[in-house]
């Protein structure tokens, strides 16, 4: 059961709504976040709803039976929209597009990747300074005097950045230079990660786990909301499965599911859905047709040089097709929407 409570409700009503679930014996999850009080109930007793649904200081009250409840599209059935700040927004009725390298490489590859995201229209610029890299020997990313300079530079061409944070550690020196922290999916499940960043006021991406299911990833969802954190977004990014032909398997059933059981926007990554630079575009308009609010793609002035992930990276003319027919197919689609 969720509950959500009236602004600054007396703490005499709120002890009495707590002692009145505490008879039914429920067990109660306080949650504070940047838009709300709520109250999370969870217990095997039947009881009826109406004995709570008239206490004052109760503004909504919902019985949500899944395993993750605040993320649930059975009590808030309006979709979130996260405000990134200067007009740009992610959520229901627009497409939100991400771009940029893997890796932030240097002051150079920055400023061409951002005149390119500029000339088509693209706001929101992608690339890690902490990668979480499968050998040891590889490329590993800048570090923070990446990120000051990929911040900085994205600032003043009023572009938004969407990077990666590895671990908690991470949080407080990256905070005043990121403007999505994005969770890696090999870090899905770092509960540790995911509670610090509901302690935080800025949006959060969380990647599908490599082999996480989708019910895995909205609760995921659910640590950083419980935290305090109401600014989240979900990315399918593809899972690991028999198939070799391509470096994953870009789960696009997620997106309509996604879509289904929570009102979090859902964006897709199709570079690292099927790691081949070929197959990015049909993937990432597949995406929009099933539903996606975003698509994030890897995007490189010279792919054949980017420091990692130059085999699905696509160069500035690919990107700027995509671009163009990213948001013809979102069109598309609206159009579709209207006319059922
Ligand atoms: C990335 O976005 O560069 C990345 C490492 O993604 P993932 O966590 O999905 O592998
Ligand atoms: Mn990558």
């Amino acid at each position: 059961m969720i509950i959500q409570l009236e602004k600054d409700i007396p703490s005499e009503q709120k002890k009495s709504i707590i002692q009145q679930i505490k008879d039914i014996q429920y067990k109660i999850t306080e949650v504070h976040t940047q838009y709300a009080d709520y109250l999370i109930a969870i217990g095997k007793n039947d009881f009826d709803i109406r004995r709570f649904g008239n206490l004052p200081g109760i503004k909504d009250i919902h019985i949500v039976s899944d395993t993750f409840k605040l993320v649930s599209r059975k009590w808030k059935v309006k979709p979130t929209t996260i405000d990134l700040g200067d007009g740009i927004t992610i959520g229901e009725g627009q497409l939100a597009i991400m771009a940029g390298p893997c890796s932030i490489e240097s002051e150079a590859q920055v400023n061409s990747i951002v005149t390119h995201l500029k000339e088509n229209g693209v706001r929101i610029m992608r690339g890690g300074v902490f990668k979480p890299r499968s050998s040891p020997y590889t490329f590993r990313g800048m570090g923070i005097e990446g990120l000051e300079m990929f911040y900085k530079i994205c600032q003043e061409n009023g572009i938004k950045i969407i990077t990666e944070v590895m671990q908690v550690s991470q949080i407080e020196p990256m905070y005043p230079y990121v403007d999505v922290f994005q969770v890696g999916a090999r870090n899905t499940q770092n509960f540790n990660l995911l509670d610090e960043l509901g302690k935080i006021d800025k949006p959060v991406m969380i990647k599908r786990g490599i082999s996480g299911t989708i019910d895995e990833l909205l609760q995921s969802a659910e640590y950083v909301f419980s935290g305090g954190n109401e600014k989240i977004l979900l990315c399918e990014r593809g899972i690991r499965t028999y198939e070799t032909a391509s470096r994953n398997t870009l789960d696009l059933n997620a997106v309509p599911l996604l879509k289904e059981k929570t009102h979090l926007p859902v964006i897709v990554d199709p570079s690292h859905g099927i790691g081949l630079r070929a197959y990015i575009e049909p993937m990432a308009l597949a995406a929009v047709m099933a539903g996606a609010d975003g698509i994030i793609y890897e995007a490189h002035e010279k792919p054949e040089e980017a420091a990692s992930d130059g085999q699905q990276t696509l160069n500035f003319a690919e990107s700027r097709a995509l671009v163009k027919k990213l948001n013809r197919t979102f069109a598309l689609k609206q159009e579709m929407k209207m006319e059922v």
